[in-house]
């Protein structure tokens, strides 16, 4: 019996999403909001097979259109009470998620930024 070593796969996936997330913001700053979409849309893909947690992907993939977000380009980010307010200039959908303390969330504007 061959057994699948899960955690294994699943580094090599997060490898996966972040590379295409750099593909996505490398199209992005070619102009080629297609491409950025259509890798944002593979890596949203590779996250929910494997069910990856904790790779910031939720404010970067847009949940009504899978549209590529990045922030002060096809994304505009508010933090206002706590909340992240990240809405697709896409489509229009908002997302908010609530900032938790910690190490993570201590930086203001923009937590998922570098
Ligand atoms: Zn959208």
């Amino acid at each position: 019996m061959v057994r699948r070593n899960k955690g294994e796969e699943r580094d090599v996936a997060r490898e996966r999403v972040a590379r295409l997330v750099d593909l996505a913001q490398e199209a992005l700053r070619a102009g080629r909001r297609d491409r950025a979409d259509r890798y944002a849309q593979l890596a949203w893909r590779v996250k929910t097979r494997y069910q990856l947690r904790g790779l910031a992907l939720d404010s970067r993939v847009c949940r009504g259109c899978f549209a590529f977000l990045q922030p002060g380009v096809t994304s505009r980010v508010r933090v206002r009470e706590g909340r992240r307010v990240t809405t697709c200039l896409a489509c229009g959908r908002v997302r908010r998620k609530v900032l938790s303390r910690g190490p993570a969330s201590a930086a203001h504007g923009r937590p998922d930024e570098p």
